[in-house]
């Protein structure tokens, strides 16, 4: 007997603008796996009855996007990862109980492991090694546990509203300090790594000003925005030699655990699904 088709979806507001059923059908497609992936366009107002109806709705889990992914947390029984993170991104059903996680955790340290593999390398053990993460939202977050998870021993986080990264050094603990943003050229002298988690350099946005001339030679630079594509922060510092990871490399790689949980298979990140991907942001923007 055939097992009926599965189906999965996203979940946002809006939700137009997510690329991920093409990067879910694609695998679907390249595994021969029969089942679809669909957007749902659902207002914060409506999301938890949502979350409740997934089965009723034909659906085995989902990905949440902004700006529910806190409201994802409160109906469902989160892994210590959401937990930790204070959001979830990815839904699943697991003996009739809603189970939630956070993927960009994994998403983010899995594209630097491949673009720039050793990264990490020296963060726990040499003291002088900082992490500066620019931006205190939910993106932030993510990335902060996922550094701590990799023994990052002095994270510095640079926030417009100093309030928000004041909250993530509470959540965090110590090995998280706070500084301003006119602080921030002075900080990449010490730098291994640089993280961009803001929506500065996003079409249409501010660019995020830093001179990335600053940063020792073995830095890494990784920004989490993907449209565009290659932002000024990563043409900078691929200008001066520096290794960098981009926003879509990481969206791509958050999406593995899903595809596995809702459709039985661990897919691949490949170089042609990142074409695929690329060539829709590119027709998008043109
Ligand atoms: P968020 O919670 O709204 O946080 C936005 C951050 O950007 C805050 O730190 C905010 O500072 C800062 N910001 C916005 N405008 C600014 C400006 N003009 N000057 C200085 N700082 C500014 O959003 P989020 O969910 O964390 O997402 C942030 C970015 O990460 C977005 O570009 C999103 O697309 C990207 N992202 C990418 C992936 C991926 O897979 N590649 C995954 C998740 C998120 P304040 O606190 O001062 O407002």
């Amino acid at each position: 007997m055939t097992a009926a088709p599965r189906a999965a979806c996203i979940i946002g507001w809006p939700v137009e603008h997510s690329r991920s059923p093409l990067i879910h059908n694609y695998w679907l497609k390249t595994y021969g796996i029969a089942g679809e992936y669909r957007r749902e366009a659902v207002p914060p107002e409506r999301f938890a009855a949502f979350a409740g109806s997934l089965v009723a709705r034909g659906y085995v889990g989902a990905n949440v996007t902004v700006p529910n992914k806190e409201a994802a947390l409160g109906c469902s029984l989160p892994d210590e990862v959401a937990s930790a993170v204070g959001a979830a991104n990815t839904l699943w059903l697991d003996g009739g109980f809603l189970q939630s996680t956070n993927t960009d955790v994994e998403g983010f340290l899995n594209n630097l492991d491949a673009c720039a593999p050793g990264w990490d390398r020296a963060l726990g053990q040499d003291a002088g090694q900082n992490v500066v993460v620019v931006g205190a939202g939910g993106a932030a977050r993510a990335v902060i546990y996922g550094l701590l998870t990799r023994d990052a021993n002095r994270i510095t986080v640079v926030n417009r509203t100093p309030d928000r990264a004041a909250a993530l050094r509470a959540r965090f603990g110590e090995r998280v300090g706070i500084a301003p943003f006119e602080a921030l050229d002075e900080l990449l002298g010490e730098a291994a790594l640089l993280v961009n988690t803001t929506t500065l350099g996003m079409a249409g946005h501010p660019e995020l000003a830093v001179d990335v001339g600053r940063l020792p030679g073995h830095a890494v630079v990784a920004d989490l925005v993907y449209v565009p594509l290659k932002t000024a922060l990563l043409s900078a510092a691929q200008g001066r030699g520096l290794a960098t990871a981009d926003g879509l490399g990481m969206l791509l790689h958050q999406a593995v655990r899903g595809f596995a949980l809702w459709f039985g298979r661990m897919p691949e990140v490949t170089a042609e699904l990142r074409a695929v991907v690329e060539a829709d942001l590119a027709s998008s923007a043109a």
